[in-house]
């Protein structure tokens, strides 16, 4: 199926030609129709499957410039809001549709200005319900709500703030829910405010045959050396390093910074503005190495990221497939390396129990140990844990290794 097959407006379809896309996605073929003919669409799927066109081209379609907010999207984080934003503000660049996004960490006065000129807004809870509470926004004409990522807006605490700003809006709407799992309490939401919705299921565009996928399996103070081993000499284009806490990101950034990696830090615990500057970095390879929490990574559509690394694995199959997501896009091939020891392993051994992933073990190289220059925190601690004893200078040629894979196949009894 074809774009001009859709039969989207003309000034749409300009700026679609413009973005280079010649056919919809999976999810935008299915999507679209349904929202243009007035239906509440649950829509699963991840960042990567086109999800923004998709319900962003039929909203545009529909909007009256001028004539008030009429689409309200709520998206879990900022770097989120920035991203649908600016994709938004893509798609509507040969109308008159005005689009604005609000959000926390910066200055409200703008925003309350930009709001009077509004069609569509992009906005994170805690902000909006701000301008909600100090009558700075007229949420009368809204006609669509989105809201992105819903099961993130739960992991966050955001849901009742989402369920305040629902009951503050127009009940005559159309309500369109994305989300890449459906747990019971993003069920109870679709129940409570979608009106008998369509459920539109997509896998995750990630080409499998384009994605390697591999684990290392090494000591705990090992594992830094093995990633700076890997990221200078096996990762020909950008990265992101994801770690458990915001501790640890900043931890690894300093340290990966000390050894002459161009690096930046992005996590909650950090101003709008730092974060805005290290993903523009990323995007314009002015640094080669994002170095994240899941949360702050969350949606981030960045091209010629070659590599993802998990420095601590995730908990579960869905984080797992939400992180190496943000790479092998758009036909490009990319590698996931996940870098355990032996407080990961739990964790891994959920993640391998979704049979549908194809993870490798891969032989440890050689690699120059490295000495940290702080100590690095304790994994979902807050208090920092010396790491090195007395004899920290060697060459690690036999590596060790940990121990994942024999407890696995004990674990898992063979199968
Ligand atoms: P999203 O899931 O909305 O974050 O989109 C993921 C990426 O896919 C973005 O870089 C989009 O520009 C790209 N994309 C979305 N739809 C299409 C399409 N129909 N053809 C090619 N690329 C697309």
């Amino acid at each position: 199926m074809t774009f001009e097959e859709l039969n989207l407006h003309e000034n749409i379809m300009k700026a679609v030609r413009k973005k280079g896309f010649e056919r919809p996605t999976a999810i935008q073929k299915r999507c679209i129709p349904e929202i243009r003919a007035g239906r509440d669409v649950v829509g699963q799927s991840l960042t990567g499957s086109g999800k923004t066109a998709a319900f962003g081209l039929p909203i545009i379609e529909k909007i009256q410039p001028g004539k008030g907010i009429q689409a309200l999207i709520l998206t879990p984080t900022r770097e989120l809001a920035n991203q649908v934003h600016e994709t938004i503000g893509h798609f509507s660049s040969f109308t008159h549709v005005n689009v604005t996004s609000v959000y926390g960490g910066v200055s409200i006065g703008p925003q309350i200005n930009a709001l009077r000129r509004s069609d569509i807004v992009v906005a994170t809870p805690g902000r909006m319900l701000d301008h909600i509470e100090r009558n700075t926004i007229n949420l009368k004409s809204v006609k669509f709500l989105v809201i992105d990522e819903a099961d993130k807006m739960f992991e966050m605490g955001f849901i009742e703030d989402v369920e305040e700003i629902i009951r503050a809006l127009p009940k005559e709407r159309q309500t369109l829910l994305f989300s890449a799992t459906i747990p019971s309490d993003v069920n109870h939401l679709i129940k409570r405010y979608l009106k008998n919705p369509i459920f539109i299921k997509e896998q995750l565009q990630v080409d499998s045959s384009l994605l390697k996928q591999v684990y290392y399996d090494v000591k705990q103070f090992e594992k830094f050396s093995l990633l700076v081993h890997l990221l200078k000499k096996k990762t020909p284009g950008l990265a992101i390093v994801f770690c458990g806490t915001r501790r640890e990101v900043d931890f690894i950034a300093k340290n990966l910074r000390a050894q002459g990696i161009h690096v930046l830090p992005v996590h909650g615990g950090l101003s709008q503005n730092k974060r805005d500057n290290a993903v523009d970095s990323l995007k314009r390879e002015n640094i080669q190495v994002l170095v994240a929490t899941d949360v702050a990574a969350r949606g981030l559509d960045i091209s010629n990221i070659s590599h993802i690394y998990n420095y601590d694995s995730p908990k579960t199959s869905t984080e797992y497939t939400h992180r190496i997501g943000r790479t092998a896009r758009a036909g490009k091939s990319g590698e996931a390396v996940t870098i355990l020891a032996e407080r990961d392993h739990t964790n891994f051994r959920n993640v391998m129990s979704d049979r549908s992933l194809n993870i490798k073990r891969e032989e440890v190289p050689q690699f120059e140990r490295i000495q940290t220059i702080r100590e690095e925190p304790r994994h979902g601690d807050r208090r920092p844990r010396k790491q090195f004893g007395n004899n920290n200078s060697y060459n690690s040629h036999g590596h060790s290794g940990g121990n994942f894979h024999k407890r696995r196949m004990y674990s898992l009894g063979g199968r």
